[in-house]
């Protein structure tokens, strides 16, 4: 049975790296510069002619990283994490040690020559997303377990991420644009396109809009109530709903999402209790008959700026403010 190797991928160094050979396979000519060519045959079988993608672990004075490293095997999955979230993962074909590949790889500098020697190989790489709160849940270990450094799980408390890994579709990693593009593209196109074809399709644009605000953007604090939340707090809300966009508008990443919390401002937002006005204000739009404490949540917000607002984005935020129903009611 493959294991789940758990991979942090939050650090600024990490985020780099992603860049150069996760997002984007290494080329198998550069790795055949390095590798044994009994190796470079064998990668070039198993990835079916295609470059493979390849991370590095950091041995560690008291070796612990190596002795990790060392459980992974052939099959086995690794799930990179960021900022709380796995949000890629990838089957490993191979393992392999190789300072000057990994400074290779990633332009490492020259004085720490190989900092991430410990290789390891995958064949593809696909999108997941799910916190670190629900795989520990799932797997049965300590809730609050953050995954610091590489951690390599046995076989049997690994099973349930693997079947994540599985039920997830072979698709490019969120940023990849082009092929985000191509793949809406073709759902729309209706290209014998079926239920769960299309739940991957949203899996990997909400990823794609997510890494665009929270990863690219990095974007801390919420439209609405301007306070700073870890993106896994955050949510990339569209400003007119996704349904009824059309696939200009589904692209249009830079606009049609807003960052707000899960604090209450993408639910008011979303069902139409806040909406901002042609001027970047936000309004109240629906009333509210009950419940004191939205009431309060909302009466703290309206009439403040949403920072978000912009001319390229108001034609969104009016398709919010009339999609919504009851008479508008101004405040201030
Ligand atoms: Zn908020």
């Amino acid at each position: 049975m493959p294991k789940a190797a758990l991979q942090p991928v939050t650090d600024r160094e990490a985020q780099a790296n992603l860049k150069k050979s996760i997002f984007k396979p290494v080329p198998l000519e550069v790795i055949a510069q390095y590798l044994p060519s009994e190796k470079v045959d064998y990668l070039r079988e198993v990835c079916g002619g295609r470059d493979p993608y390849v991370w590095g672990v950091k041995p560690r004075s008291d070796d612990s990283g190596r002795k990790q490293w060392e459980k992974l095997g052939i099959g086995d999955v690794a799930f990179f994490a960021a900022f709380g979230r796995a949000v890629l993962c990838g089957s490993i074909v191979l393992r392999h040690e190789d300072e000057l590949l990994a400074k290779r790889i990633w332009n490492e500098a020259d004085e720490e020559i190989g900092s991430f020697p410990l290789l390891y190989f995958m064949s593809d790489v696909k999108p997941v997303d799910f916190s670190k709160h629900f795989a520990n849940r799932l797997m049965g270990t300590k809730p609050n377990d953050n995954w610091q450094g590489f951690v390599v799980k046995s076989e049997e408390v690994s099973a349930p991420l693997i079947r994540l890994a599985d039920e997830a579709d072979l698709s490019p990693p969120a940023p990849a644009l082009d092929q985000f593009k191509s793949a809406i593209e073709q759902l729309l196109n209706g290209i014998s396109e079926t239920d769960r074809k299309g739940s991957a399709l949203r899996r990997l644009e909400q990823g794609h809009l997510r890494n665009h605000l929270f990863q690219t953007l990095a974007t801390k604090s919420c439209a609405f109530c301007k306070e700073t939340f870890d993106p896994e707090f955050m949510v990339a809300a569209h400003v007119k709903k996704r349904a009824v966009c059309s696939l200009k508008e589904r692209l249009d990443f830079e606009n049609i999402v807003i960052p707000l919390c899960n604090f209450g401002c993408d639910d008011l937002f979303e069902k139409g209790y806040l909406i901002v006005d042609h001027a970047g204000l936000i309004q109240q739009g629906r009333s509210l008959e009950q419940s004191e404490g939205a009431k309060r949540r909302i009466r703290d917000i309206i009439g403040t700026n949403c920072n978000w607002w912009s001319p390229t984005r108001e034609p969104y935020f009016k398709f919010h403010r009339t999609s919504v129903k009851e008479p508008l009611r101004k405040f201030r």
